[in-house]
């Protein structure tokens, strides 16, 4: 048996490359550097991250992953976890890494409300097999995400403020913690990985299965209003008016975006600045078109998507891109945003500005986000996020981050402490420091020297080490 990378030559790291020799000895499907399979399941959704661990090991069930992470602790070698690719932040240079994507089941009980979803599960599969049963799982913006990757970050979806963080849904993980033992987690049993498995991502263990209340919401009140530039101005003073009174059966953000003027963009919002309005409102859809009157009366929309349309449809409300982009990513929270912060978001990247940032979206949190079991999402209580994004091609790759910054800068009256665990584009120390309080990171580590005594999980070394 040869463990040499048909691309890299004979392995410089040699206490990684006798994990390795033990890993192909003990779970099925090991793939190493040069491969196809590795080439496969190291893939990320943006192009900046690079994903490039020892090997990967394709777990085909919870023996593989804690083979893995026994032999990475006897080896002193880390393990990280990926499923989509679309959260990627660590390197994994000197690591295995854990792929969960053929941990595919899913199981629905429309009659109690529930469902089991395996940790290779996307959202999109979930929206599929509840819609038929008028039931709803809650997801994040874009139903290509993985379940548990969202899940265990919070979870902020298109109908948060009127239904809670999708984390909140929870009613058990299988999890196989840091010291390779398979755990069923719930509320009763192990209530202290209950609480850091909610928010805490993957810092203490690698979850194989989990299985979440369903709610009943057959449809919702919803979609997207594009403005175009000349009236971004008025739409975004308005908007922020309007969320200080939206009732929390609705969830909104507000999106400047800088569309290149290229297929596949729609004509009418490509080249110039516009403004994407995102709305769900999930109680009476006619209250709901009422509340939606006051942001279409300030402008005509170039594109109404708002109407009535089933919950498994609910990705065409942010329409996030899924294909792989090049992207700087750049996140913060606020305290406030009201006509103010419209204004100077306006003077950041408002119409006549000179930005390179291609998104930069503000999103109402609050309702029943601020509710919910205490559990390690830290920042439970923040009123608004901001997400910028810039495309990293060469013609503007230089000035995004600058312009990144620029925002974070300008919007500083109104920034909050902390990031959310699922938005925060760092690894390691500085993923912890920001998206964790202080005493929520404390009670992680002391979980993490108990479940994780080798320091196996790379997700933990960030609160390992504040
Ligand atoms: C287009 C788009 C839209 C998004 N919209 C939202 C949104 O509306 N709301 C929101 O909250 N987030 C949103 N996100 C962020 C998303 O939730 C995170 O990036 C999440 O980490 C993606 O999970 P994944 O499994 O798809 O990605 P992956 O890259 O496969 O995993 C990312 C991370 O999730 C954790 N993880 C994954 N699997 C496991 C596991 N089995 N056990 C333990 N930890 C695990 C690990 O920390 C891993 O590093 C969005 C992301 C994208 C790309």
């Amino acid at each position: 048996m040869s463990f040499v990378s048909p691309a890299l030559g004979p392995d410089p790291r040699p206490t990684g490359a006798a994990a390795v020799r033990a890993l192909r000895d003990a779970v099925p499907a090991v793939h190493l550097p040069g491969t196809d399979g590795y080439a496969r399941l190291t893939a990320t959704s943006n192009l900046t991250r690079r994903v490039s661990p020892l090997a990967v090991v394709e777990a085909t069930g919870a023996a593989d992953v804690s083979a893995t992470l026994r032999i990475a602790a006897a080896f002193g070698v880390q393990v990280g976890v990926q499923s989509t690719g679309h959260g990627a932040t660590e390197e994994m240079r000197d690591a295995l890494l854990v792929h969960t994507a053929a941990l595919d089941e899913l199981t629905v009980h429309p009659e109690e409300r529930w469902a089991r979803v395996g940790a290779g599960v996307r959202w999109e599969r979930v929206l599929e097999a509840t819609a038929p049963h008028g039931l709803a799982a809650l997801c994040g913006s874009s139903p290509d995400v993985g379940v548990v990757g969202l899940l265990t970050g919070g979870g902020l979806g298109p109908v948060a403020r009127s239904h809670g963080l999708s984390s909140d849904t929870v009613r058990a993980f299988e999890v196989v913690t840091g010291d390779g033992v398979l755990r069923r987690v719930t509320p009763d049993e192990h209530p202290d990985l209950f609480w850091g498995l909610r928010g805490g991502k993957g810092t203490l263990g690698i979850v194989t299965a989990v299985e979440i209340d369903l709610i009943e919401l057959p449809e919702l009140y919803a979609g997207g209003l594009w403005f175009a530039e000349a009236d971004v101005p008025a739409v975004l003073r308005t908007w922020g008016r309007w969320c200080e009174l939206l009732p929390e059966e609705g969830t909104t953000s507000a999106a400047v975006m800088r569309l290149p003027d290229m297929d596949p963009f729609p004509a009418p919002l490509r080249g110039q600045v516009t403004l994407h309005v995102r709305f769900a409102w999930t109680g009476d859809p006619a209250v709901g078109e009422e509340m939606v009157r006051a942001i279409r009366a300030v402008a005509a929309p170039v594109l109404d998507t708002v109407g009535v349309m089933p919950y498994a449809a609910l990705g065409a409300i942010h329409a996030d891109p899924v294909e792989p982009l090049p992207l700087h990513e750049s996140h913060h929270l606020l305290h406030g945003f009201g006509v103010d912060g419209a204004d100077r978001l306006l003077e950041l990247v408002g119409p006549g500005v000179d930005s390179a940032l291609a998104v930069v979206e503000v999103r109402q949190l609050g309702g029943r986000v601020r509710e919910g079991e205490p559990c390690a999402y830290a920042h439970r209580d923040a009123a608004y996020s901001v997400f910028a994004v810039g495309l990293m091609i060469p013609e503007v790759a230089q000035v995004v981050t600058r312009d990144a910054a620029r925002v974070a800068d300008g919007l500083g009256p109104w920034v909050a402490e902390g990031g959310l665990p699922n938005f925060t584009d760092a690894a390691g120390t500085a993923w912890a420091d920001r998206v964790f309080t202080p005493l929520v990171a404390r009670r992680l580590r002391t979980l993490a020297r108990t479940y994780d005594p080798a320091g196996v999980l790379l997700a933990a070394r960030g609160v390992r080490a504040a």
